[in-house]
């Protein structure tokens, strides 16, 4: 990927991005935190093999636990 070269504000914006994108997040199936990024918005379990569609830097986004939750909402009606 490209990095930004000028202003020190869209480098930490993208340094921020950057780090969170590489971290790996707890698998919501299995619970380990093995959970890594394998492209853009698409997170895959290395134990379970569960492929989970998040946020394009970030497992979860605030606007998908919105959507998640409305959905858990409407499932139980
Ligand atoms: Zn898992």
């Amino acid at each position: 990927m490209r990095t930004p070269r000028y202003g020190s504000k869209i480098r930490k914006l993208y340094d921020a991005a950057d780090a969170q994108k590489r971290e790996k997040y707890v698998c919501p199936r299995c619970g380990k935190k093995n959970v890594k990024r394998i492209s853009n918005a698409i997170w895959q379990c290395r134990s379970c093999d569960a492929k989970i569609a998040g946020g394009t830097y970030t497992l979860t986004t605030g606007v998908g636990e919105v959507a998640n939750r409305i959905i858990k909402e409407y499932s139980k009606a």
